[in-house]
C-alpha cells in the first residue's frame, strides 16, 4: 500500500536574550484574535501552540503578497518553552527539533550575550531563522495600534520616530554583518535564502505579528517543504520536552511528535539517562480547552491518536527515568522495538562518554545540551574525560581532582544549565577544583579559557622568579676596570650574550665555580639585570681577582639541568636570540663534565 505523504506544520522555536520579550511574543500569538470565527482559533497542544493556516491567511490580508505561490502548510506549531537552553535540548534527527526559529532582539538594547549565543546555536544547527526586532512601541512618540501589521502601523508614525527606528535597525544590521549575516528589514529583502529578514514588532501590543506569522509560513513553505513531508501512517517519532509527575497519572512525558502518527495502543521506546525504556502507552492526552476545566484534576482529554506535528502528553508505566530532550520512537513489532532501542542507545552512547583520558569533566541538563557543549569543546581542542547528564556531583569533582594531578588545566568541571550538589561544592572548595557553571555555552568556555590563561601566567611568573637565565660575560682586559680585588671583587664587565642578575653563580671556561654575583651597577645605579651589550660593574662574592679570575676572562652563568628544561620547555617564548646563544655557549662548557649538555 502506498503511504500517504502530507506536509506537516513546521515546528517553530523562539530564542533570544532574557527579557527581550520571548514569552510576551508567545503569549500574544496564543491570544491572536481573528475577526470572524470561521477562521478557527489557535489550538493549545501540550507544550506547544498551533496557529492554523487559516488564521495566518486571515491575518495576512493584503500582506499575502509577501510570498508568492500557494501555502499548503496546515499551520505553524510554536514550542511554548522559549530560549536557547530549550532549543539545544530538543534534538531530533541529529539536529534540532525546530524547523525554523524566531530570534527576538529588544531593538532598544540590541545584541546581548544570549542573543549571540542563540545565533551561534542556530548557525551550528543550520536552522533558518527570522529576527523579531521587539519593543518598537518604546520608541519615543510611537503611536500604538494593537495587532496592527507593521507596514500599516509605520504609516502613522511621525518623521522622528521613523528615523529612530531606522537608526536602530541599522545598528542591528551592522551587528549581524559582523557575525557574517546579511540582514535587512523584511520588506526590503530581495532574496530570503541569502538575507536574514528583520520584522519590527511590539510583542506587547501585537504590532508586526501578522507579518511575522506570514513570513514564517511563507519561508517554511518555500524552503522547508521537503523536510516537512511526512508519512502520515508511519510510526511516530518525537522528542521529550519534559518529564512530569501528574496527579493520578504518575510520571508522564510531554512530547513533540515530528513524524508519523502515534496511536494509543502503540509501544514506545524512550531515551533514559543511560538506557532505552520500552513501554506500552496507557493514555494519550491533550489539554482540555480552558473554559471546560471545572476540576483541575481533570485538565486533559484522552485522544486515540495524534499525527505530526503535535504536542502530546503520554502516560505510561516506567517513565521515571525518561530524560528530557531524548527521542521517543513508536514501534509496532518486535523487530521495530529492537531497532528503536538500538538507535536510542547509539544516540546516548555517542554523547554520554567516559574516555578515561586526561581531560575536563562535562555535565549538562539534557542529551542535546551535553552534545552541544561537548562539540564546542572538541572544536576548541579541549579534551574531555567524561561527559554526562545531570547535576555536578562529588564524584565529578573527585575525578577532576585526579585529572589535575596529571594536567592542572584540565582538572575542572564544566556544567551547562545544571546545579552543583552541596557535597560537590564543599569538596571543590576544599581541594581547589574549579567548577564553571552557566547557561551560555560560549561564555562558559570563555570563562574556562580565561582561567587557564590566568593560571598559566601565574605559573610563568612563578617559574620566571626561580629559574636562572643563561649569560656570558667578559671582564675588561684593562686593570683599570678592577675596582676591588676581593671581598667582594668588583670588576667592570661587558655582557656578551644573554643576561645576568644578582644571585647567579659564575663559572669559568673549565666549568670551575668562581663565585656569586652580589650586585650589578650600571653607571651609578644598582640594577636587577644587565643584558647583552651592557657595560656594568659587578660585585662577585667569593672570587679574588688575580687568583680565581683575571682581566679579559670570559665567565658563564652556571645553570642546572632543571633550569635548561624549564627554559626550553616552558619559557621558550621568554628567550631571545642572544639568550639562546648564551645557552649554547654555556652548554659547551658544561658538556665537559656531563654528556646531558651535549644535547642542548
Ligand atoms: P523573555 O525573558 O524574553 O521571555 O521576556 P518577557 O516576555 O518576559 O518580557 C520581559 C519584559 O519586557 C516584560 O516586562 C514584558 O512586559 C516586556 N515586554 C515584552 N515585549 C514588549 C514590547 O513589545 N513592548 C514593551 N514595551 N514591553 C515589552
Amino acid at each position: 500500500m502506498e503511504m500517504t505523504k502530507r506536509i506537516r506544520q513546521p515546528i517553530i522555536a523562539v530564542l533570544g536574550h532574557v527579557d527581550h520579550g520571548k514569552t510576551t511574543l508567545l503569549d500574544r500569538i496564543r491570544k491572536t484574535n481573528v475577526a470572524g470565527k470561521e477562521a478557527g482559533g489557535i489550538t493549545q497542544h501540550i507544550g506547544a501552540t498551533e496557529v492554523p493556516i487559516d488564521v495566518v491567511k486571515k491575518l495576512a490580508g493584503p500582506l499575502i503578497k509577501l510570498w508568492k505561490g500557494e501555502i499548503k502548510l496546515p499551520g505553524l506549531l510554536f514550542i511554548d518553552t522559549p530560549g536557547h537552553e530549550a532549543f539545544t535540548s530538543l534534538r531530533a534527527r541529529g539536529g534540532s527539533l525546530a524547523d525554523l526559529a524566531v530570534l527576538v532582539v529588544d531593538i532598544n538594547e540590541g545584541f546581548q550575550p544570549q542573543t549571540i549565543e542563540s545565533i551561534e546555536i542556530l548557525r551550528r544547527y543550520r536552522t533558518p531563522f527570522i529576527v523579531a526586532a521587539n519593543k518598537i512601541d518604546r520608541i519615543k512618540g510611537w503611536v500604538v495600534e494593537e495587532d496592527e501589521p507593521f507596514l500599516i502601523n509605520i504609516k502613522k508614525q511621525d518623521q522622528r520616530a521613523v528615523q529612530e527606528l531606522e537608526t536602530k535597525l541599522w545598528e542591528l544590521i551592522g551587528k549581524f554583518y559582523e557575525l557574517g549575516f546579511q540582514a535587512n528589514r523584511f520588506d526590503r529583502v530581495q532574496d530570503f535564502t541569502r538575507e536574514l529578514a528583520i520584522v519590527p514588532i511590539s510583542a506587547k501590543y501585537g504590532i508586526g505579528i501578522p507579518e511575522l506569522l506570514v513570513l514564517i509560513a511563507g519561508l517554511s513553505q518555500k524552503y522547508l517543504e521537503q523536510k516537512l513531508k511526512i508519512e502520515v501512517e508511519g510510526s511516530a517519532r518525537g522528542t521529550i520536552l519534559e518529564v512530569r509527575e501528574e496527579l493520578g497519572l504518575g510520571t508522564t512525558i510531554d512530547v513533540i511528535i515530528y513524524d508519523g502518527t502515534l496511536r494509543k495502543d502503540d509501544t514506545i521506546v524512550v531515551g533514559g539517562k543511560d538506557k532505552a525504556i520500552v513501554t506500552k502507552i496507557r493514555a494519550l492526552l491533550k489539554p482540555k480547552p480552558l473554559d471546560e476545566i471545572r476540576d483541575p484534576r481533570f485538565r486533559f482529554d484522552q485522544v486515540d491518536e495524534v499525527t505530526a506535528a503535535a504536542g502530546v502528553k503520554i502516560a505510561a508505566p516506567g517513565l521515571e527515568e525518561a530524560l528530557a530532550g531524548s527521542p521517543v520512537i513508536a514501534a509496532r513489532s518486535e523487530e521495530e522495538i529492537e531497532k528503536a532501542k538500538q538507535e536510542i542507545l547509539n544516540q546516548i552512547q555517542s554523547v554520554v562518554i567516559s574516555t578515561g583520558k586526561i581531560g575536563v569533566i562535562v555535565k549538562a541538563d539534557t542529551l542535546g545540551s551535553l552534545e552541544a557543549l561537548s562539540k564546542e569543546l572538541q572544536e576548541k581542542g579541549i579534551p574531555i574525560r567524561k561527559a554526562d547528564v545531570g547535576n555536578i556531583s562529588k564524584t565529578d569533582v573527585m575525578e577532576a581532582l585526579s585529572v589535575r594531578e596529571e594536567e592542572p588545566k584540565y582538572g575542572v568541571v564544566l556544567g551547562f544549565n545544571v546545579k552543583v550538589n552541596e557535597d560537590a561544592e564543599e569538596v571543590a572548595k576544599a581541594k581547589g577544583v574549579p567548577i564553571f557553571v552557566g547557561n551560555i555555552i560560549y561564555k562558559l568556555i570563555e570563562d574556562y579559557e580565561a582561567w587557564v590563561k590566568a593560571e598559566e601566567e601565574k605559573k610563568k611568573r612563578e617559574l620566571l622568579k626561580n629559574v636562572t637565565f643563561p649569560g656570558v660575560i667578559r671582564l675588561y682586559p684593562d686593570e683599570r676596570y678592577v675596582f676591588r680585588r676581593s671581598k667582594p671583587a668588583i670588576v667592570g664587565i661587558e655582557v656578551l650574550e644573554g643576561r645576568i642578575r644578582p644571585g647567579v653563580t659564575l663559572i669559568k671556561e673549565t666549568g670551575e665555580k668562581v663565585g656569586v654575583i652580589k650586585s650589578i651597577k650600571n653607571k651609578n645605579e644598582f640594577v636587577q639585570e644587565a643584558k647583552k651589550g651592557d657595560a656594568v660593574a659587578i660585585a662577585i662574592e667569593g672570587a679574588i681577582v688575580g687568583r680565581h679570575i683575571h682581566p679579559g676572562e670570559t665567565l658563564y652563568v652556571d645553570l642546572t639541568k632543571n633550569d635548561v628544561i624549564i627554559l626550553l620547555k616552558q619559557l621558550k617564548n621568554e628567550l631571545d636570540e642572544s639568550d639562546l646563544r648564551a645557552l649554547k655557549m654555556t652548554a659547551r662548557v658544561k658538556a665537559k663534565e656531563d654528556p646531558f649538555w651535549k644535547a642542548v
